[in-house]
């Protein structure tokens, strides 16, 4: 079963721990050392934003839950 969710994360927050990446790996380095989302994305600022809709939300929730400065939100996209 598919969900439509929204990440987010908050670069501001972000320090550089990388708990999440090993937890969904569509958390990755970006060249300034902080956690971006997505490949190929180079020092994007303040809040990143991806939507998705796949089978993979509770990876990104684990991410979410194992950030220590809860740079990371996630949110279904029907709740409100
Ligand atoms: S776990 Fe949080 S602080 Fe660490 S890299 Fe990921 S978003 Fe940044």
């Amino acid at each position: 079963m598919t969900t439509e969710y929204r990440v987010a994360l908050d670069r501001e927050a972000c320090d550089g721990i990388f708990a999440c990446l090993v937890r969904d790996d569509r958390f990755v380095e970006a060249t300034d050392g902080l956690a971006t989302i997505g490949a190929g994305a180079s020092d994007p600022d303040e809040t990143v934003v991806a939507t998705f809709d796949d089978d993979r939300i509770e990876d990104a929730r684990q991410a979410a839950a194992a950030c220590p400065v809860d740079a990371i939100s996630v949110r279904e996209d029907d709740d409100e």
